[in-house]
């Protein structure tokens, strides 16, 4: 009877080396027709100014909308003290 013989456990180390690298090269053969568009001349819209009196201080001065009669009109600095 011979004892000793101990019980190993086996423990098993799964290394699972990832030494693959999977090299794909993605042909972009894509044809897309390019369409040289014209380009447009146009400019953008300007901001329409209407030339008008200021009713505050008679001043000469410009404003983006049409100015009505019954409407005062104020230029820029009478605007901004009446606005405050
Ligand atoms: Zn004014």
């Amino acid at each position: 009877m011979q004892e000793g013989l101990g019980k190993y456990t086996d423990i098993e180390i799964k290394q699972e080396a990832r030494m693959r690298e999977d090299q794909r090269e993605e042909k972009r053969a894509y044809e897309e027709p390019i369409e040289v568009q014209p380009v447009s001349t146009e400019q953008p819209a300007a901001p329409q100014e209407y030339d008008c009196v200021c009713s505050e201080c008679g001043k000469d001065t410009t404003v983006p909308f049409l100015p009505k009669k019954e409407w005062p009109v104020y230029c820029r600095d009478c605007y901004s003290k009446r606005r405050r």
